[in-house]
């Protein structure tokens, strides 16, 4: 199963891959988790990511494209996987299309989650994740247990520094601009799935496996 989550920063892809991961054993990769992880140890590519994630910017086509491109060939892809925020561009979907080509596979389905503006600022504004086991809370919508504490580990509940409330104005904007034209795309590729995020996260859930379990 090859499947993409795509929708605006806050839409719920990393909740919905959590989800999906118990019920189908595909890898998650998610790029935005793959860049904090960079940061957080220092690397060169943190360094470079960090300049572009600070200001709401998508880091370059090329250093994206690279290192998803990596992660694909590696062996636990072979029967599948589902890429959480890539492709963000047009560029970053053909890329995908010819690695995909490449490697004798094709995408099967591109959920599209939608939320709208007002909804998306207030979970984000709200999130936080585990600095241990990096499950995602939300202070307002799905707080832990304990205040501040990850119900799972134990670990300490971090404020992510690109959800303050004007990097958050410019990633919608980055959204709107570069992200939204996919959804023709993938509409033109007859594998497009529109789901109402606005909705509690099991309804929203229920509704995406049963699409997954028609294919
Ligand atoms: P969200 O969960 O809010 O959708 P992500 O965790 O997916 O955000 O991404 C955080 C940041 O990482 C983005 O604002 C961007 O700077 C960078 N990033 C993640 N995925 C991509 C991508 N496919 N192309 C370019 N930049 C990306
Ligand atoms: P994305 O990966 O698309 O940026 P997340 O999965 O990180 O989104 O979710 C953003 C925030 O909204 C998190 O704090 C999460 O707990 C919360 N959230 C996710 N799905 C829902 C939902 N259906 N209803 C309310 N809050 C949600
Ligand atoms: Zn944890």
């Amino acid at each position: 199963m090859n499947i993409i989550l795509m929708g605006p920063p806050g839409a719920g892809k990393g909740t919905q891959a959590d989800l999906i991961k118990a019920s189908f054993p595909i890898p998650h990769i998610s790029t935005g988790d793959i860049f904090r992880e960079a940061v957080s140890n220092e690397t060169k590519l943190g360094r470079e990511a960090k300049k572009y994630m600070d200001s709401g910017k998508l880091v370059p086509d090329a250093v994206t494209i690279g290192i998803v491109q990596e992660r694909l060939m590696q062996a636990d892809c072979q029967n599948g996987f589902m890429l959480d925020g890539f492709p963000r561009t047009t560029v970053q979907a053909e890329a995908l299309a010819d690695v995909l080509t490449k490697m004798g596979k094709k995408l099967e389905a591109a959920f599209n989650i939608s939320v709208p503006d007002d909804i998306l600022i207030a979970r984000m504004s709200g999130r936080v994740s585990c600095n241990k086991c990096k499950t995602v809370y939300n202070t307002r919508f799905n707080p832990s247990i304990k205040e501040g504490i990850c119900d799972k580990c134990g670990g300490n509940l971090i404020h992510r520094d690109d959800d303050n409330e004007e990097t958050v104005k410019n990633r919608l904007n980055v959204y709107n601009d570069q992200t939204k034209p996919l959804m023709q795309y993938y509409g033109e590729h007859g594998i497009l799935h529109d789901i109402n995020g606005n909705r509690d996260t099991n309804t929203v859930f229920n509704e995406i496996k049963a699409i997954l379990g028609s294919i």
